[in-house]
C-alpha cells in the first residue's frame, strides 16, 4: 500500500464528505475515536442553545417542550444502529449502571438460576458490576471462565451470560446470533455490551434474539464526554423485568407523587432519577449525523483502514494481535510491543494519538467517519519513523499519566 493507492481509495469513498461534520485539530491524525469520539461540529452550537435557550430563556417550561421525553426519543435514534425496535431502547446513566440494572433484574426473574457468567479479561467495569450485582442478590455468584472455557460453563445454573461483543484490548469480536443461541439452549438470558461495537461494526439484535444490551455513547457515536449510554431490553421481557434503582423518573406517573413505587409500562421504568440534559443534548446531535448513514459502508471503509495499519505493522514486524478476518474484529488495532506505553507516548508528540491498554498493548481506534486512508497511512508510516528511531526511548515518555 503506498501514499498514492490511499489516496486512491479517498477518492472513491462513499464516507468520504462526513469528514466535514467533524472539528478536529490540526495536525492530529486521531486513532482514538474508540475511546473519546471526536466533536461533531453542530454540537457546540446545540449545547449553546441548551443552555442559552431552553435552559436561560424557557426555563422549566423546557421539560414540557423535549427535555422530558428526550431518553426514549433519543433511545429510538440509536435502536436502527443496533437492530432493535424503536421501543426497546432508552438512554441515561452510565454503561456500568445499565449493567448493574440489567443483572439484578435479570438474577430476580428467575430465581431457580443463581449465575452470572463472563469472560476473564472483559471490559473492567463489567467485571466489576456483576461482582456488585451478585452481592445484591441472594444465593446469586459470578463466574469468569477464559474464552475457551465460556461454552462448557454455560449450565442450568447460569441465569445470564454477559459478554463484550467487540473486546477493548484485542478486537476480538463474538459471534452475536451464535452465542445467544447458545446461551437460549442452556436456558440463560444474554446480554451484550455494545460499547466497542456500536457505530463500528453492524449489529442485529432482533435478528441475534438478544434479550438484553447496553453500551457506550462517546465512543464510535460521539456524544461527547460521559455521555449517557443505552439499554436494550427485548420487547417480550418489558413487562416481567424491574430494574432495581426504582427512582421516580420510572415511576409509572411520576407527578402523581404516589408514596408507592409502580414501575412505568415500556423502556421508561429504567429511568431513575432526573435525565441530565446538558449532555442528552450533545448525544441527540451526535446522533443525527448516523441518520444516513450506511452501517454496511462504515464496516468496508473500516476494513480497510485496517487493512493499512496490518500492512504497515507487518513490514515493521510488530505484533498484531488483532483478528485478521473482520467479520471476526471490531474497528480498532492493537499491536503488542514490550514499550508499549512508550511507543503510545512518542506517537502521540508525533501528532498520532492513540491509547495503551496495560500491560503491552498499543491500541489504534480506527473511525470510518472522519478519518481518511491518507490519515491512516500516515500514521504507519509515523509509526515506522518512530520505531526505527527508537524516539520513544526518550524517558520523557515512559512517565505515566493517570488515564492511559
Ligand atoms: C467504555 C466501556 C464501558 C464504559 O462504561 P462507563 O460506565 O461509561 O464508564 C463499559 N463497557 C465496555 C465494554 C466499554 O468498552
Amino acid at each position: 500500500m503506498t501514499l498514492e493507492d490511499a489516496r486512491a481509495l479517498d477518492a472513491t469513498d462513499p464516507l468520504a464528505a462526513r469528514r466535514d461534520d467533524f472539528l478536529l485539530p490540526e495536525g492530529v491524525i486521531y486513532l482514538d475515536g474508540n475511546s473519546l469520539g471526536a466533536l461533531p461540529k453542530a454540537t457546540p452550537a446545540a449545547l449553546a442553545d441548551v443552555a442559552t435557550r431552553q435552559w436561560g430563556d424557557r426555563l422549566i417550561r423546557s421539560w414540557n417542550e423535549g427535555w422530558i421525553d428526550a431518553p426514549q426519543r433519543i433511545g429510538a435514534k440509536i435502536a436502527p444502529l443496533i437492530g432493535a425496535a424503536a421501543d426497546s431502547v432508552i438512554i441515561g446513566d452510565t454503561t456500568s449502571s445499565h449493567l448493574f440494572k440489567a443483572l439484578v433484574a435479570a438474577l430476580r426473574s428467575n430465581p431457580a438460576r443463581h449465575t452470572v457468567l463472563s469472560e476473564a479479561g472483559n471490559f473492567p467495569t463489567d467485571l466489576h458490576i456483576a461482582e456488585g450485582a451478585v452481592g445484591c442478590v441472594p444465593g446469586a455468584r459470578l463466574k469468569v471462565v477464559a474464552r475457551e472455557d465460556l461454552a462448557t460453563a454455560l449450565d442450568d445454573d447460569t441465569a445470564v451470560l454477559l459478554l463484550t461483543h467487540v473486546h477493548y484490548k484485542t478486537s476480538d469480536r463474538f459471534d452475536m446470533a451464535a452465542w445467544t443461541a447458545r446461551a437460549h439452549a442452556a436456558g440463560a438470558l444474554m446480554l451484550w455490551d455494545l460499547s466497542h461495537s456500536v457505530g463500528a461494526v453492524p449489529i442485529d439484535l432482533t435478528a441475534a434474539n438478544a434479550d438484553l444490551a447496553v453500551g457506550c455513547t462517546y465512543k464510535y457515536l460521539n456524544g461527547g464526554p460521559g455521555a449517557p449510554a443505552f439499554l436494550y431490553v427485548a420487547k417480550r421481557w418489558q413487562d416481567s423485568l424491574a430494574s432495581p434503582l426504582s427512582g421516580w423518573m420510572g415511576h409509572a406517573a411520576p407527578f402523581a407523587f404516589e408514596d408507592a413505587y409502580r414501575p412505568a409500562p415500556g423502556m421508561k421504568r429504567w429511568l431513575a432519577g432526573t435525565p441530565a440534559m446538558l449532555s442528552t443534548a450533545a448525544l441527540e446531535t451526535a446522533l443525527d449525523l448516523w441518520a444516513d448513514i450506511d452501517q454496511h459502508a462504515v464496516a468496508t471503509k473500516s476494513a480497510r483502514l485496517f487493512d493499512i495499519l496490518a500492512a504497515a505493522g507487518d513490514a515493521l514486524g510488530l505484533d498484531c494481535v488483532s483478528p485478521r478476518d473482520p467479520a471476526r474484529r471490531g474497528s480498532h488495532i492493537s499491536f503488542r510491543h514490550p514499550q508499549a506505553y512508550a511507543l503510545t507516548q512518542a506517537l502521540i508528540a508525533r501528532g498520532v494519538i492513540g491509547d495503551f491498554r496495560d500491560p503491552d498493548i498499543l491500541r489504534l481506534g480506527l473511525t470510518p467517519l472522519y478519518l481518511s486512508h491518507e490519515d491512516v497511512w500516515r500514521a504507519g508510516d509515523i509509526l515506522r519513523e518512530t520505531l526505527e528511531s527508537e524516539a520513544w526511548r526518550d524517558p520523557a515518555f515512559a512517565e505515566r499519566l493517570a488515564v492511559t
